[in-house]
């Protein structure tokens, strides 16, 4: 009998678990990657702990996945967090539960996920080739026949699986060798751009590295239109650079910073911090005058530092030409409330982003249109199946890519080995 051959090109994790469901249903699987390791990115995720996924029920998860979340509703039927996390307790590979569900090994070793994927995919007979970039995907009357390797090799395949990622940190492996492959099976690649990547600024405080390194806890960030609408707030950590903001906060506005400069086609899009998100703009006021009433000799500058961090003080007074004596005898009300202000929206006009090499996530990739959501295969050529950060799919970090990048493997390997 005739064992269907399947041919994933990638070895991360969108590959990685397309091989093994392939291999689970009596596929001939072949994973063909050019680095010399497999899931090098899936290594370096999560801060090196790998962030395997995120104990969410399905509609919450999608609501992670900005990018055209919506797509994996059935994917998510197949692979999920729950079963992502029941497959790899089944491995031998115990996961923990930390802040905003996001599951990590226990061991807190990103190698221990990958190692467990490697030998699974070992175990159900996967043949695994590393070092071998792949150059083609070989295509005759709307099928794919197979992929050439560089050396020229030719491996024929009834199915082929492209899980070459995307564009982002390019020494992982992602260089976009994908994006050709399918444009010449006929796919559109909607524009690529860097996602969950640091804010770039001009701001002077910025240029002159007043704030440098200076870490936020907590805050919220709103990314406004131009009109001053509002397009989204994160809360969560945020630092500042030496070229603009980072942090989990800044990366998860990026997306909308993209989006908002090309739409708007303006040189900057205006952003807010606010400082202190559990008050309300009157219970900040009332709270720092309540304090000073407390110690009316007391300079403002020395108030302000029980209420925000120490360096940004001199700015923030700076903004409201306050001095930074003043006592509360003599301040004005309406300083007082500028500078209340401030603290609930800092303002700052963001000029772009780092660039799509630097950035964690690359947003864009094969037009989802021309892909069957249920198996993950192309609409236009036979055989050929596309999953993780190549397609048109982005989430935030947080697992939340990683998830969709085992449901689309899981999906594509399945319906690919009944080529
Ligand atoms: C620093 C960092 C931290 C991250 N943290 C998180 C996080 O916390 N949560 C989260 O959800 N996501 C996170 N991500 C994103 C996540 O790691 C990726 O979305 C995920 O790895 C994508 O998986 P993939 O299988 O689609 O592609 P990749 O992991 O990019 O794998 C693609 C593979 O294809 C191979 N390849 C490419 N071209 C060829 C070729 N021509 N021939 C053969 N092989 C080829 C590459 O060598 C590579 O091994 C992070 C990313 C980075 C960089």
């Amino acid at each position: 009998m005739h064992r269907t051959q399947v041919v994933v090109v990638g070895g991360g994790p969108s590959g990685l678990m397309a091989a093994i469901a392939a291999a689970e249903q009596g596929a001939s699987v072949t994973l063909v990657d050019k680095g010399n390791k497999l899931g090098r990115k899936l290594a370096i995720s999560g801060g090196g702990r790998c962030n395997v996924t995120n104990n969410k029920p399905i509609d919450e998860l999608i609501r992670f996945i900005p990018g055209n979340g919506r797509f994996l509703h059935s994917a998510f039927q197949h692979m999920n967090p729950e079963r992502i996390i029941a497959f790899f307790e089944r491995l031998g590979i115990a996961l923990k539960e930390e802040d905003h569900g996001r599951m990590f090994p226990v061991s807190d070793k990103a190698k221990s996920v990958v190692d467990a994927l490697i030998g699974e995919a070992v175990r159900l007979g996967v043949t695994l080739r590393i070092n071998e970039p792949v150059e083609q995907v070989i295509y005759v009357d709307d099928a794919v026949k197979g992929v050439r390797l560089k050396s020229q090799e030719v491996l024929p395949a009834d199915a082929v699986i492209l899980a070459t990622g995307g564009r982002s940190v390019p020494h992982t492996g992602s260089t976009g060798d994908g994006y050709p492959w399918a444009e010449a099976a006929g796919h559109t690649i909607t524009e690529l751009y860097p996602t969950e990547v640091p804010l770039t600024s001009n701001a002077s405080f910025i240029r002159d590295k007043v704030l440098q390194g200076l870490s936020l806890r907590d805050i919220a960030i709103t990314v406004w239109n131009e009109k001053g609408k509002k397009l989204i707030t994160h809360e969560g950590d945020l630092i500042f650079t030496h070229f603009g903001l980072s942090g989990p906060a800044a990366l998860r506005c990026s997306q909308f910073v993209v989006k908002e400069l090309k739409r708007s086609k303006r040189e900057t899009v205006p952003v807010t911090i606010d400082l202190k998100p559990e008050l309300s703009l009157d219970a900040v006021s009332q709270w720092g005058l309540s304090v000073w009433s407390k110690e009316p000799k007391k300079a403002v500058k020395n108030i302000m530092k029980q209420m925000v961090p120490e360096r940004m003080v001199p700015l923030l007074l700076a903004m409201v030409n306050m001095d930074d004596s003043t006592t509360h005898d003599h301040f004005q009300k309406k300083q007082w409330a500028d500078l209340c202000e401030l603290m609930k929206a800092f303002p700052m006009k963001i000029s772009g982003t780092r660039s799509i090499e630097e950035a964690f996530v690359t947003g864009g990739g094969i037009h989802l249109k021309e892909i069957n959501p249920k198996s993950m295969e192309s609409k236009l050529t036979r055989g050929l199946f596309f999953c993780g950060e190549i397609l048109d799919i982005h989430g935030y970090t947080g697992g939340y890519n990683i998830t969709a990048a085992f449901a689309t493997g899981y999906t594509a390997g399945h319906h690919a080995a009944q080529q």
